[in-house]
């Protein structure tokens, strides 16, 4: 058995001190077994989600739809009301729009675009506009790739309307503090006030121990669940416990969030330059501020953090509005600072997402943490959720074997590298314009480094700090007027260099289509054909590319409006994503109404059936298809889970949809829970179709690891 010992600090952080090999059934601690522990009672939940931040928060939902019974542990009494994330990509939208009309509420939540469309780089708020960098396309407004669009609403408003829709769903959020005895956690619950501190398991499920503050205390509970998921953020305690080590680059960069709001500062910005993001360099202040919600004046700014010569008490909040001042150019009557917080900037993926047997999973950050450039963090974790909540209720409902979790691993990290990798590139982008202006950050942070490798260990640390300042403000006298302007030869070559950035579009991007639509899994649960398996992962580029419809197994469904046929009369519109069903672990066959891919159907469907795994087949007509005709469920007797869809072309020379899928209508595609492409069959055609299908069903349901 195994132990790992870790020291409380007093701020309720914990250091790991001593770290021993993982090993499959054990126990593992993160405070001494010193405090008073209770029992939490005989039932064993499915599955106990530790951290209620998005993706917790996300997956609980998930999960619930699926008929997973679940509930959260949170180590915090209250929800976090930093604004932390704020861009909501697309895909994380279509994960939403299926949640009870969350999407909805997003965009109704939402600034107008028109206020946070714009990047823009500047001397200070009132002065001089370096450049305005436009981060949206006429086609992200269309819909044609998605039935939804891009937002930009702060994690605590979300957080709140996560919460508000488990509430709907029936989840009590528990944070009164009740008695120790009474405490239970039972389904559809979130927990607050309660920290994961350490781990048992064996071959029959999982143990965790909550720590909590009562009685002027620490005490313990144990909960005991089947599966265990951990997120818990950044620094998660459940992968430090598996002693799951992290790879990539750390230590990016150390920042200090400020978050204020002024109404005075979002009012003058909606009138001379609405914009997300402000970039502003000048000889006394250099930050990256975040407008969050410019109505409310709501803003976080981000400034470069370098200890320990600076402190966090250096950052009082009279020495933030000063700060705030320097950069926006004047003063501001109504300015109120919420909250100081330093973060540090990683560029992370775990080296394993499961431990003990498939049954501790870890998802969100504490899987992967990327430096927030192109805002790739909250949405990566909400696509782990959106993978491992179908691959979950599989096992729970018995359809699958817990083996199909290492499909998420395989899915899941695969992505994680890339968006690190997609992240980095994106940041360094950013670090053009500051280098371009002779700020190049990889110096400071080089000559920090050398501070405190040198002369950092022999001089007094108020000298150490006046020469890191000196270097600084000398960095940043590069700004003055008199060097930076067109008459002065090196002013004038910096200028050029600037404009080369943002004529070239090589400045930091925001929006990423073909990896945030077009993301592929290459293995996992899914089969290959001859054509998608050519097609290795690609590299990222940095630069936004436009998404291009795909059907290679591994691929998200491409959107397409369709009609249904029984209700053509209606002229309602849906995506072709609202025929997957979020509401249980249903697979979905796309066919066309022709007589090979009806023989094929009816063979998915005896597989199925046989597998009971359930099953809808929707029979995909053209345009013209008028109402009345015979519909597929005479072709298809005696099964049921039929819909009869009708494509929607945008014009008459846009694509059908066997065109958008790169296929003819003699292919079938089979689509999982989660919206990807299991497999598909360029041709309907098959000697034998029903044992062809056991084979694709096995794999991708975990039941068999290859398809042979
Ligand atoms: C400045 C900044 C801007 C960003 N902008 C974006 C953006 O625009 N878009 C984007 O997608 N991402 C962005 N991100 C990243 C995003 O904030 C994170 O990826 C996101 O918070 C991860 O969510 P999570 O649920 O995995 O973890 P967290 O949000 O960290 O939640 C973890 C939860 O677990 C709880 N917890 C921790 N330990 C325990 C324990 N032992 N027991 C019980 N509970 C525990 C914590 O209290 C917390 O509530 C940004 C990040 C930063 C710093």
């Amino acid at each position: 058995m195994g132990v790992s010992r870790f020291s409380r600090r007093f701020h309720g952080a914990y250091n790991v001190r001593t770290r021993n090999p993982p090993i499959p059934c054990f126990q593992r601690r993160l405070l001494s077994g010193s405090n008073s522990k209770i029992n939490g009672g005989d039932s064993v939940l499915p599955v106990l989600i530790v951290g209620a931040g998005p993706v917790g928060l996300v997956l609980s939902i998930l999960l619930t739809k699926l008929g997973v019974k679940c509930a959260v542990l949170e180590k915090n009494k209250a929800l976090s009301k930093h604004p932390q994330a704020h861009f909501i990509n697309n895909r994380s939208m279509e994960v939403f729009r299926k949640i009870n009309g969350l999407a909805d509420e997003i965009m109704r939540s939402q600034p107008p675009v028109e206020f946070w469309r714009k990047f823009i780089y500047c001397t200070s708020l009132i002065g001089p506009i370096l450049s305005s960098v436009d981060q949206m396309q006429p086609q992200d407004f269309d819909r044609i790739v998605s039935p939804v669009s891009v937002a930009h609403l702060s994690q605590y408003k979300l957080t709140r309307l996560l919460i508000k829709q488990l509430e709907n769903i029936g989840f009590r959020i528990e944070s009164e503090e009740l008695s120790p005895d009474v405490v239970r956690l039972e389904e559809h619950e979130v927990l607050m006030g309660h920290e994961c501190t350490s781990i048992n398991t064996n071959d029959h499920g999982v143990t965790v121990t909550a720590s909590f503050f009562r009685e002027g205390k620490y005490m313990e509970k144990d909960f005991r669940c089947d599966f265990l998921i951990g997120t818990d953020g950044a620094g998660s305690t459940v992968r430090k416990l598996m002693a799951i080590d992290m790879s990539g680059e750390k230590d990016l960069q150390k920042l200090i969030s400020v978050h204020f709001m002024s109404q005075d500062l979002g009012q003058y910005l909606i009138n001379e330059r609405p914009g997300m993001l402000f970039f502003i360099f000048n000889t006394e202040a250099i930050g990256v501020l975040v407008a969050h919600d410019l109505k409310q004046g709501e803003f976080v700014l981000q400034v470069p953090f370098y200890p320990p010569q600076q402190k966090l008490e250096d950052f009082s909040f009279k020495m933030c509005e000063r700060l705030i001042f320097k950069l926006v150019g004047r003063e501001l009557a109504d300015i109120d600072v919420m909250d100081v917080k330093p973060w540090v900037m990683h560029a992370e993926v775990a080296e394993r997402f499961l431990s003990c047997n498939n049954r501790i999973i870890l998802a969100g950050d504490a899987a992967h943490r990327f430096p927030p450039a192109g805002g790739f963090g909250m949405n990566t974790g909400i696509q782990d959720a959106h993978n491992l909540a179908w691959k979950l209720a599989s096992v729970i409902n018995g359809i699958s074997p817990p083996s199909i979790l290492s499909t998420y691993e395989m899915e899941r990290s695969q992505i994680a590298n890339f968006n690190t990798a997609l992240s980095l590139q994106n940041f360094k982008a950013a670090m053009a314009v500051p280098a371009a202006l002779g700020l190049d950050p990889a110096i400071a942070n080089a000559v920090h480094k050398t501070i405190n490798n040198t002369v950092g260990s022999i001089l007094p640390s108020e000298l150490q700090r006046a020469f890191l300042d000196g270097i600084f403000s000398i960095g940043r006298a590069q700004l003055s007027d008199s060097l930076l302007n067109e008459n002065n030869p090196l002013g004038s070559r910096r200028l050029a260099k600037l404009r080369q950035i943002f004529e070239e579009g090589k400045s930091l991007q925001l929006q990423f289509p073909a990896e945030d639509l077009g993301f592929r899994y290459h293995k996992g649960a899914l089969v290959s054909d001859g054509d998608s398996l050519s097609s290795a992962p690609e590299t990222p580029t940095g630069r936004r590319r436009d998404y291009i419809p795909s059907t290679d197994p591994g691929s998200r469904l491409p959107h397409m409006n369709i009609r249904l046929l029984s209700k053509l009369s209606s002229r309602e519109l849906f995506s072709t994503l609202d025929l997957v069903s979020s509401d249980n672990v249903e697979f979905l066959l796309v066919i066309a109404p022709i007589e090979e891919s009806y023989v094929l159907a009816r063979a998915a469907f005896k597989v199925a059936e046989e597998l009971k795994v359930p099953l809808k087949v929707s029979v995909m007509w053209p345009e013209q298809t008028i109402e009345g005709i015979s519909r597929s469920e005479t072709a298809l007797s005696p099964w049921k889970n039929i819909v009869d869809a009708v494509e929607v072309k945008r014009s008459p020379s846009s694509p059908s949809w066997w065109d958008l899928c790169r296929m003819t209508d003699r292919g079938a595609i089979l689509v999982r829970p989660d919206e990807h492409i299991a497999w598909r069959a360029k041709s309907g055609t098959m000697n034998d179709p029903i044992s062809e299908l056991k084979k694709i069903f096995h794999v991708v349901l975990g039941l068999q690891s290859s398809y042979t």
